[in-house]
C-alpha cells in the first residue's frame, strides 16, 4: 500500500463523515443519535462528523424500518454514497423491522434493501450504546485498512457501554 493511500485510510478512519437517514422511524431513535452527539457522549471526540449529503459521507446512520415505499429512496441514497460506504443499522427497527415487524408494506430491517456493516439494537439504543456502536465500528475499520490502534486516550470507557 502506498504512501498516499495510507495517509487517505488514515484520515478516514480518524474523521468519518456520518449521514443520518431515517426511513420510517418513530424518531424515538433520531433523538437519541442527536444526544450520542451532545457534548456528555460527545462523538466528536472520534472525529466524527455530521453531514448533510450521502456524497460525502463514509457512513451512514439508519434509524426506522424498510417499506416497500421507502425501498428504492434507501438504495438510491446508498448508491449516492463514495466508497468504501458502511451503514449502521441503529435500532431494533432498523435491526429486524422491530415493532413494525409483520405490517403489511414493512420489509424488514434495513439489510432488507442494502449491506449493514454494524447492527446497534434497542428500542431505543441509548446514546452511549450509539456512541459504542460507532467506536466498535472505527475499531474494525482501523484492522481492515490498516491504519494503527485509535489512541488511548479516545477509547470509549468501558461504563459508557452500560449507562
Ligand atoms: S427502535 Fe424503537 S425508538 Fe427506534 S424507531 Fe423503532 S420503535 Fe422507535
Amino acid at each position: 500500500m502506498g504512501f498516499l493511500q495510507r495517509l487517505i485510510n488514515k484520515a478516514r478512519v480518524k474523521s468519518p463523515y456520518v449521514f443520518h437517514f431515517n426511513s420510517g422511524s418513530c424518531n424515538g431513535c433520531d433523538i437519541e443519535i442527536i444526544a450520542a452527539l451532545m457534548p456528555r457522549l460527545d462523538l466528536e471526540r472520534f472525529g466524527v462528523k455530521l453531514v448533510g449529503s450521502p456524497r460525502h459521507a463514509d457512513i451512514m446512520l439508519c434509524t426506522g424500518p424498510v417499506t416497500e415505499q421507502i425501498k428504492p429512496r434507501l438504495q438510491k441514497i446508498y448508491e449516492q454514497m463514495a466508497e468504501p460506504k458502511f451503514v449502521v443499522a441503529v435500532g431494533s427497527c432498523a435491526c429486524s423491522g422491530g415493532v413494525f415487524r409483520g405490517g403489511y408494506n414493512v420489509l424488514g430491517g434495513v439489510d432488507q434493501a442494502i449491506p449493514v456493516t454494524a447492527y446497534v439494537p434497542g428500542c431505543p439504543p441509548k446514546p452511549s450504546a450509539i456512541t459504542y456502536g460507532a467506536y466498535k465500528l472505527l475499531e474494525v475499520l482501523s484492522e481492515q485498512l490498516g491504519v494503527s490502534e485509535i489512541k488511548e486516550a479516545e477509547k470509549a470507557p468501558e461504563e459508557a457501554a452500560e449507562v
